[in-house]
């Protein structure tokens, strides 16, 4: 099985019962932000900008589990900001886990080992760390020297706790492909359980733009990027690798990955704001959803990422004979890859000086500075 047994069932019954009952819109994916505030400032990070005057409020636990209960997605993405910064991350995980939600905290993995002990070990709980490429890359791209190997020791520790583990990482005009499926065997090595990955996108809040890829450009290097690491235990679903090759038309339904912040339901997508709502039902009313995706909003023309367009072949129009079987099997083999080497930190690409232990800034401290989001968190495994 390429997911536990568990998320496959709860979400093809959430799924079929919304169908059945005629539910237009409905979500698959909750991005949960209970806080913006990071202790990275990653280069292609929109949140440090974006939120800048509000970096560092944060929602109550409450809040979070009454969007969480309000909107009904059985997945949720606890994203920010650095999630494991937040004071009360363990009984928000505990709280969201007793109500039957399918959990990935979306984290740098610089905190893992410091709070390890507030988790549990679940079959519907992974940590989702943000990796970039190997060691130099990887502390380019965070700006900081040292977050891969402690990164890395998080993943270690986490795995030999008994956790799920899987790995996020944006794809970037310049990224070496190679490199990331040399990735992909180290942590495969580690007993990683599966990889997201999504395109970059240039949305206005980020002043670094040449980093970014046009939509001919993301089509081009996911051709690529799926002859090379399509054996890996990918958690990417097939008909969104289909969209971002360019072998078929999608339309945008980034209702169906709604993002909840301090500052409310942000409308109209993950990236883009032009909103913020007070509830759940307010957003999906109100946000002019006509009015977006390719070809209806010069914002939204090179958008190809999970959070519009990986619902979509669930949720929007346009199915192909033969999907249901196609993700049937999908969900149903795991990839292929074994892995190559022990599980030892094998830094190919040099560079780097850290220590393996962490910052000295704790999680309270940490809350204080640096940036928001990345882009490529990628949360749903599993559409049919
Ligand atoms: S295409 Fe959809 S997900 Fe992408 S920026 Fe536009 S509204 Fe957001």
């Amino acid at each position: 099985m390429r997911f536990p047994m568990t998320l496959t069932r709860r979400m093809t019954g959430y799924i079929m019962r919304n169908k059945m009952a005629g539910t237009g819109k409905f979500p698959l994916v909750l991005m949960l932000e209970p806080l913006h505030a990071c202790n990275l400032t990653c280069t292609g990070c929109g949140r440090i900008r974006e939120y800048k005057p509000t970096i560092n409020e944060m929602l109550t636990v409450e809040q979070c589990l009454g969007a969480a209960e309000e909107c009904g997605a059985p997945v949720v993405s606890i994203c920010g900001g650095e999630p494991l910064i937040y004071p009360e991350i363990g009984r928000l995980t505990e709280e969201l886990l007793d109500r039957k939600k399918h959990i990935y905290l979306c984290t740098n993995g610089m905190f893992i080992r410091k709070r390890l002990h507030e988790f549990k070990p679940n079959e519907s709980f992974f940590f989702n760390v943000h990796l970039d490429g190997m060691e130099k890359t990887h502390d380019m791209c965070v700006e900081r020297d040292g977050v891969f190997r402690e990164a890395v020791e998080g993943i270690k520790a986490a795995k030999a706790a008994g956790f799920l583990v899987s790995s996020n990482t944006t794809i970037y005009k310049e990224t070496d492909l190679e490199e990331i499926a040399e990735l992909y065997d180290f942590l495969t090595g580690l007993g990683v359980d599966g990889f997201m990955l999504s395109p970059a996108y240039s949305y206005s809040a980020v002043q670094t733009t040449d980093m970014f890829m046009s939509r001919e450009e993301i089509q081009e290097k996911f051709r690529l990027a799926c002859a090379l690491l399509e054996k890996y235990n990918l958690m990417v679903s097939p008909l969104y690798l289909e969209y971002l090759r360019g072998e078929r038309d999608l339309m945008c339904t980034a209702w169906g990955n709604p993002t909840y912040n301090p500052r409310g339901w942000k409308g109209p997508c993950y990236l883009m704001t032009d909103s913020h709502s007070a509830s759940y039902k307010e957003f999906l009313e109100k946000t002019p959803w006509e009015n977006y995706g390719y070809g209806r909003d010069p914002r939204c023309q090179d958008c190809m990422v999970h959070v519009g367009y990986e619902p979509s072949a669930v949720l929007g129009g346009n199915p192909r004979l033969g999907d249901s079987w196609k993700l049937l099997k999908w969900q149903m083999v795991r990839g292929t890859r074994k892995p190559l080497r022990s599980a030892s930190l094998h830094p190919s690409n040099g560079g780097g000086n850290g220590k393996g232990n962490g910052h000295g800034a704790g999680p309270a401290a940490g809350a204080t500075g640096g940036t928001g989001e990345k882009a490529d968190r990628s949360v749903l495994p599993i559409l049919q």
